[in-house]
């Protein structure tokens, strides 16, 4: 079987649609407009995608306000914040450019998700030929939305945690019923939970084995068959073509991520700067046996937050280079991060997000064409 390839997840928002995100927060328009140019948006990224012919795709993203918060509001400015939440919570990361995301704070419960990721993919269906992925967010980072000291008044974190794994688990159910070929968990936060950044206090928490810990628990839920389609994505963020934790050395990570039970990762590598350590580490720590699912770790060969594209036989010399440390049925390739994980994204380096999104689709193509090559060459 040749070299699997798969993206992460997002594109970024065309200008257009994070117009009329901010127009539906400002009240100008309605859901139902709003909802319209995320039909357009979906369309145009499905039918670009199929065009680069990546074997699996995913709509974009369009419809999510970001890779973290689909479940939780309409829209990153926080318009349609689901019950129980207000929108004041603690920052889930500092970005090295300055600007930060900040998360929801939990008042009360119960914990619900309002959208599941199935209602995006559901749509994205009825304009898709190719099978389709969908990403969904990990409890790991859910459970940031409970105070770090203290409970909430009548709900306490055990079962905050209990509520939480219940809706994560429906949350990937919901998207293999409605079609998923893939899920992968985004788990962005585990770099991060290494970085120990005094502005940023969960990071200083050593919070790395409780969100494995956590994780698992959603994992064994799922039988290995069930896993074997089931991955988790790591990276030291991408957004507004910034990072937040690229200094953290995989070796810290990556012996500890392994030890969750999903059957694919999705790692970040493309804009490492000592490739062959990482793929060594990989080696050294990714499982035949993770409860009865063979890992497979798929290396980032794009890197999003770059203009740059990068050419089908750099993708194809990175997958020979990693093949060396990396056991051939356990390799796969991917980019490093979605191409934009939150729906207000600019992307400043690219100039604009519609530049960007051209970018990302030739960055695609390379991806797709590069890892044809390495397979080729491997035999396989
Ligand atoms: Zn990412």
């Amino acid at each position: 079987m040749p070299i699997p390839t798969e993206p992460v997840g997002s594109l970024p928002r065309p200008a257009k649609l994070q117009a009329a995100y901010a127009a539906y927060d400002a009240g100008t328009i309605t859901f139902e407009q709003l909802s319209r140019e995320q039909d357009k948006a979906v369309l145009d990224s499905i039918q670009r995608s199929q065009a680069t012919g990546e074997p699996i795709i995913s709509d974009g993203e369009q419809r999510a306000s970001s890779f973290a918060t689909y479940p939780l509001t309409d829209t990153l400015a926080g318009t349609g914040l689901a019950a129980n939440l207000a929108g004041d919570g603690q920052y889930f990361a500092i970005f090295d450019d300055g600007h930060h995301r900040q998360l929801p704070r939990l008042t009360g419960g119960p914990f619900q998700y309002k959208t599941f990721a199935a209602e995006y993919l559901e749509k994205a269906r009825k304009m898709a030929s190719t099978p389709l992925k969908q990403a969904v967010i990990a409890p790991s980072m859910l459970m940031l939305l409970y105070p770090l000291d203290g409970n909430v008044p009548g709900y306490s974190r055990e079962q905050f945690l209990s509520d939480l794994i219940d809706e994560a688990e429906k949350d990937i159910r919901k998207c293999f019923a409605a079609g998923a070929a893939r899920v992968s968990i985004d788990f962005t936060e585990g770099r991060l939970a290494l970085k120990n950044d005094p502005r940023n206090p969960w990071t200083g928490r050593n919070m790395l084995e409780q969100f494995v810990e956590l994780n698992n628990r959603l994992l064994d839920r799922f039988s290995p068959k069930e896993r074997k389609n089931i991955g988790i994505h790591t990276c030291p963020g991408g957004d507004c073509d910034s990072v937040h934790s690229a200094e953290v050395d995989y070796a810290q990570l990556l012996p500890s991520m392994f030890k969750m039970n999903a059957g694919y990762f999705l790692i970040q590598l493309a804009s490492e700067k000592d490739k062959a350590h990482v793929y060594k580490l990989i080696g050294e720590n990714i499982r035949k046996d993770a409860n009865g699912v063979k890992q497979v770790a798929f290396i980032g060969v794009i890197n999003p937050l770059n203009p740059r594209v990068e050419t089908a036989q750099e993708v194809a010399d990175d997958l020979l280079l990693a093949s060396k440390y990396i056991p051939k049925d356990q390799l796969g390739s991917t980019d490093d991060c979605g191409f934009s994980p939150f729906s207000i994204d600019v992307k400043p380096k690219h100039g604009s997000p519609d530049v960007a999104r051209d970018i990302a689709f030739q960055k695609i193509a390379s991806r797709v064409e590069g890892t044809k090559i390495a397979s080729e060459k491997l035999g396989v």
